[in-house]
């Protein structure tokens, strides 16, 4: 196998994923272990910005960390860590912020959105917030960093910061680059907010088959379709979206479309099919979940064993830097 580079992703402590979390993020963490030698962060001091209520931190990454690896992230191929535990990125987000011109973070679309969200906790930490995620990405070297469209400014805010380190100390750190990842929009139970465990409109990866059966007869479906002799639509309908995802028979799926929209199957039955297919698409992982909570030390001595060998690479990366700058 050729390693195509390093890859670095970070994620917030958000507790147990739900199938936006598995869609959007964590089957393309998986997919790229193939080819790169990946580094996968749990972003906890990232999370201090917008939390004011820390108690659940711990085990929002222990459960998440969980999924992770249920999921198929895997530990021996790939750095899994917290980034709290690699005290060497808050050096070298110190030494960004003194190349970072205030006006450049300040006039940021995503810090403004912050303080609109939260006027009463306009903290430091969000201002400094895309400084802390340069110093997350050039501190483990990567050359590559899996992003949505949406979130290629904020990667080009991170290449800016790099250049002007570089240009300002001399060629130090490398100008990662964007891997486009086609992410479906996974939508909540709703069917008009995306999938989010703050609406409640989820369903998580670990919940039980009474539990998805529970939640998916909620589901929103085609708005327009009232009666079950009404034809449906079902481009715009939710289940048959998430349908087309957790099925182990694509064809069977495009077969309900087609009598959705010849008004021969009706939305209860539809629904009572993708719960089922559902969950046998995630009982291995579920299975898995299982067999690992067994030790619940493992988690954390995984990323205990991440987090030092993030520190390697973390130390030789600021060792350099402080040389570059001239620190004593
Ligand atoms: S039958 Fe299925 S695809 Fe059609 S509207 Fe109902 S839930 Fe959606």
């Amino acid at each position: 196998m050729t390693v195509k580079g390093r890859v670095f992703s970070g994620a917030r402590p958000t507790g147990r994923q739900h199938l936006g979390n598995y869609c959007g993020a964590i089957l393309n963490y998986v997919a790229l272990q193939q080819d790169y030698d990946c580094v996968y962060c749990v972003v906890d001091l990232h999370a201090l910005t917008t939390l004011q209520d820390t108690h659940d931190l711990k085990e929002n990454t222990y459960e998440m960390v969980l999924d992770w690896l249920a999921a198929g992230m895997d530990p021996e191929k790939s750095i899994i860590f917290v980034q709290s535990h690699v005290p060497q990125v808050t050096e070298l987000h110190t030494i960004l912020s003194m190349v970072t011109p205030m006006g450049w973070l300040s006039r940021l679309p995503t810090f403004k959105e912050k303080v609109r969200q939260q006027p009463d906790n306009v903290n430091y930490g969000l201002l400094g917030y895309p400084v802390l995620m340069a110093a997350d990405i050039t501190l483990y070297k990567a050359d590559t960093v899996p992003v949505g469209e949406d979130q290629v400014p904020h990667l080009e805010f991170t290449r800016e910061i790099v250049r002007r380190f570089n240009h300002v100390f001399g060629e130090t750190l490398i100008e990662p680059q964007e891997k486009l990842t086609e992410t479906p929009r996974i939508m909540g139970l709703d069917g008009v907010n995306k999938m989010s465990k703050s609406l409640d409109n989820h369903i998580e990866l670990a919940a039980t088959a009474e539990e998805i059966r529970r939640r998916v007869m909620t589901m929103v479906t085609d708005p327009a379709r009232q009666y079950k002799s009404d034809p449906g639509n079902p481009d715009v309908c939710n289940v048959f979206a998430l349908h087309k995802v957790f099925t182990s028979s694509p064809a069977q799926v495009e077969q309900i479309g087609a009598e959705c929209r010849k008004a021969t199957i009706g939305c209860v039955e539809h629904k009572k099919q993708f719960a089922e297919d559902l969950i046998l698409s995630l009982a291995p992982l579920r299975e898995q979940r299982a067999e690992l909570s067994r030790d619940p030390e493992l988690v954390w001595s995984i990323l205990a064993d991440g987090a030092e060998r993030a520190r390697v690479i973390a130390q030789q990366t600021i060792t350099e830097v402080k040389s570059r700058v001239g620190l004593p």
